[in-house]
């Protein structure tokens, strides 16, 4: 398929409170979109690394400038058969993993409209609905944070994350696992702590938790095996897994028991279902992370999360969690109880309203041709 034009948008997406968790607290969610075009149809992509380089090395107005000035140039005009002729395209750039993910995953949603078919489906999903968890950030006092989950377990949904940072720590685990004994419950450290903290995680073993995401350095795996050959609790990766070789190296040297994919931070889907698959093959259960997508990015993962090795429930969230409303529509909204479902349409089935896209785009940039 010859791509014809790629148009990019740093937008800003107001949260309806903020997101408070070991990187700080956040007001609003900047993201950047992509909408490819090429032989008569369009998809849509979506990055978003956030605000500042924070959770990783990039941050949303980098990689708009990035898909502008270098890699959207690299993609228009070419022919485009495959995800993976795609990612060829753009490995002489290092790293930068949001931005090609922004241009991989609007390929893959024009490839799907193009064919007709909804995206979960061409990835090789087993079918369209996905499990979905309830994830808590850092809240005043605890027992804000215990009304909430009780909420949540009222619901009816199967898992709850807790972000997890210094002063909100063993103590809050210790009361919400006495408050809810037999609810699957991990915590997300986003990479706050160092092997000094090795006694305290010794510690958590005892309240029963699923896993423990991210408890060490952003770019560590030696640390976290040493870790997890110290602890029972499964580790799980997120910040640590960038690419399939980093995938890969992790599973060899025994850093982790899960690993949670996301999108964005490996590149794109096609790097995703490749680490799918490669932790399939290890043993290694996956589930499906986020980063407070609008309902496109949110689409992207949905669709993924349909893959056979995804064990755990997503982070995928009803658009009112957090946005009111959504950039993108439709709206995301439960199915059932903890499940969301990939609508029976071409691609994810979802893109920007243009209204709210016009007004939350902070700059805009058209590559075509020409
Ligand atoms: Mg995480």
């Amino acid at each position: 398929m010859r791509i014809e034009r790629i148009e990019i948008y740093h937008v800003a997406m107001p949260l309806v409170y903020p997101f408070r968790t070991a990187y700080g607290d956040e007001y609003t969610i900047e993201s950047v979109l992509v909408r490819m075009s090429g032989e008569g149809a369009y998809g849509w992509g979506e990055a978003t690394p956030g605000r500042l380089p924070i959770y990783c090395n990039e941050w949303a107005a980098g990689v708009y400038a990035l898909l502008r000035d270098h890699l959207a140039p690299r993609i228009v005009g070419q022919e485009v058969p495959s995800g993976e002729a795609l990612q060829a395209l753009l490995a002489a750039f290092k790293g930068n993993h949001f931005a090609k993910a922004a241009l991989d995953l609007a390929w893959w949603d024009l490839d799907a409209r193009q064919k007709g078919r909804p995206l979960w489906e061409l990835l090789g999903g087993t079918g369209p609905t996905v499990d979905v968890g309830a994830d808590f950030g850092v809240m005043d006092t605890v027992d804000e944070l215990l009304k909430e989950i009780a909420k949540a377990k009222a619901a009816g949904f199967k898992r709850v994350k807790l972000k997890f940072r210094p002063g909100w720590d063993v103590d809050m685990v210790a009361r919400v696992r006495a408050a809810f004994p037999d609810l699957p419950i991990h915590i997300d450290c986003n990479s706050a702590y160092r092997l000094e903290s090795t006694a305290m995680f010794r510690k958590l073993d005892t309240y029963g938790l699923a896993m423990i995401e991210q408890p060490l350095a952003h770019d560590d795996l030696i640390d976290h095996a040493t870790l997890q050959n110290e602890i029972d609790t499964p580790i799980c990766l997120d910040e640590s897994i960038t690419s399939v070789d980093r995938a890969r190296k992790a599973i060899e040297i025994g850093a982790c028991g899960w690993i949670n994919i996301k999108p964005g931070r490996v590149g794109g889907l096609t790097n995703a279902v490749a680490i799918h698959d490669l932790c399939q093959q290890g043993g290694i259960p996956c589930w499906v992370g986020g980063m407070l997508e609008s309902a496109v990015g949110q689409g992207h993962n949905m669709a993924l999360a349909t893959l056979p090795n995804f064990r755990y429930p997503a982070d995928v969230f009803p658009s009112d969690r957090f946005y009111a409303p959504d950039l993108a529509e439709p709206e995301i909204e439960l199915s059932g109880p903890s499940r969301v479902t990939c609508p029976d349409a071409p691609g994810i089935g979802r893109e920007p309203n243009s209204e709210r896209l016009a007004k939350q785009t902070v700059q805009a940039a058209t590559i075509d041709g020409c």
